[in-house]
């Protein structure tokens, strides 16, 4: 995973040489917001920008390009520990704890305590377990516990040697049912597998979604055609049979994907009357950003 991911973040790093001439054209146009806008996802690759202090230079340019003033970030198994935040710039973070094998519930609770977490991912797929494998377990009660919600990755896995069975989000069904006090988000919507993701979303009441990366990179350099068959109709099939708009969350997946063009996609696919929650309000309930870090 670690070459692709960081191949792609070469890309989106080249991409973004050019970026200030195309930037400064539209660099105000999310003015129309009055509310503010969240990143339900992405990641800081400190790692492969060699930068545990964060947020980088990178990530911040994206987000003043696209507007955006909170943010979660998932945390990868060298960062969990490692990273050091600044929680006082302009952005609002929230950080999710990545949980691999061998990690402690002790350790993870001590980080939750400290306030370095506010949330738990799950790389479903990457890691090859169920989600229901007891070891995940007493990570949901952990997470009930400090009403921190669950975040799996669902869908494609952007590795070759991960083994994408676990990572189907049907299985999200059991544990949601079997830990009611816990809010879980599927993430990528189960990219591809829309249908099983809708169900599960629309199903239970304490699952939601982010849409990220459902295609990588820069998306105004995809054709039409592409980001109408696989970004526009399947979100818009989602959304029109869960028929809750406070189930879904913009989210970008960054680095893998540049910011403000994925936001201005959505724009064309989430109706403009739920655009309020779909870009912040959701999240900011879902994560509580309401909430001051531990
Ligand atoms: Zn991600």
């Amino acid at each position: 995973m670690k070459t692709i991911l960081t191949g792609l973040l070469l890309v989106v790093l080249t991409s973004c040489s050019h970026q200030p001439l195309k930037s400064q054209a539209t660099a105000h146009s999310n003015d129309q917001f009055d509310f503010p806008i969240i990143d339900a996802h992405a990641h800081f690759h400190s790692k492969e920008l060699n930068n545990y202090n964060q947020p980088a230079s990178q990530i911040l340019m994206e987000y003043q390009d696209a507007g955006v003033s909170g943010a979660v970030v998932h945390l990868s198994e060298s960062e969990n520990f490692k990273v050091e935040v600044n929680r006082s710039g302009k952005i609002k973070w929230k950080t999710c704890m990545g949980i691999h094998p061998g990690d402690l519930v002790e350790k993870v609770e001590k980080g939750i305590r400290a306030g370095r977490f506010q949330c738990i991912k799950i790389y479903l797929g990457y890691v090859p377990k169920w989600a229901t494998d007891s070891f995940y377990r007493p990570f949901y009660r952990l997470a009930e516990r400090y009403k921190l919600p669950v975040v799996f990755h669902t869908g494609d896995t952007y590795d070759k040697n991960a083994k994408v069975k676990y990572a189907d989000p049907l299985q999200i069904d059991e544990v949601a049912v079997e830990y009611p006090g816990v809010n879980f988000v599927i993430a990528h919507l189960g990219n591809p597998w829309f249908q099983s993701a809708a169900e599960v979303i629309y199903k239970n009441d304490n699952v939601f979604a982010d849409v990220s990366a459902l295609l990588l990179g820069d998306v105004s350099e995809e054709t039409p055609e592409n980001l109408e068959e696989l970004v526009i109709k399947p979100i818009k099939w989602i959304y029109a049979y869960v028929n809750n708009p406070k189930k879904f969350m913009f989210g970008s997946d960054w680095p893998l994907v540049k910011v403000k063009p994925y936001l201005e996609l959505m724009k064309l696919t989430i109706p403009e009357k739920d655009w309020k929650g779909f870009f912040g309000g959701n999240a900011q309930r879902v994560f509580r950003f309401e909430e001051k870090n531990n």
